[in-house]
């Protein structure tokens, strides 16, 4: 599965270090670095970590697919 952590948001609190360390590691203390592609086998952990994040950083899946697809999500198409 993808996933993207929106690091605009990240807050480096590292909860989703402790809840899914293989995937996420913290260098230094905000840089978040994390695993773009993600074996099926750890969905539980990332789903963990995505519950944990405080301000809702990590997306996976189906929400990243639809950023790839269409750069310009209808949310933010304003028509004049
Ligand atoms: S839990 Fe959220 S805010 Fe904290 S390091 Fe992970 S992605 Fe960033």
């Amino acid at each position: 599965m993808r996933l993207v952590v929106d690091l605009n948001r990240c807050q480096g609190y590292a909860q989703c270090v402790f809840l899914a360390p293989d995937v996420f590691s913290l260098n230094g203390e905000e840089a978040l670095r994390y695993t773009p592609y993600v074996d099926d086998a750890r969905r539980e952990q990332v789903a963990a970590a995505m519950a944990a994040c405080p301000v809702q950083a990590i997306l996976m899946d189906d929400v990243v697919d639809d950023m790839m697809d269409d750069p310009l999500p209808a949310a933010f198409d304003v028509h004049h």
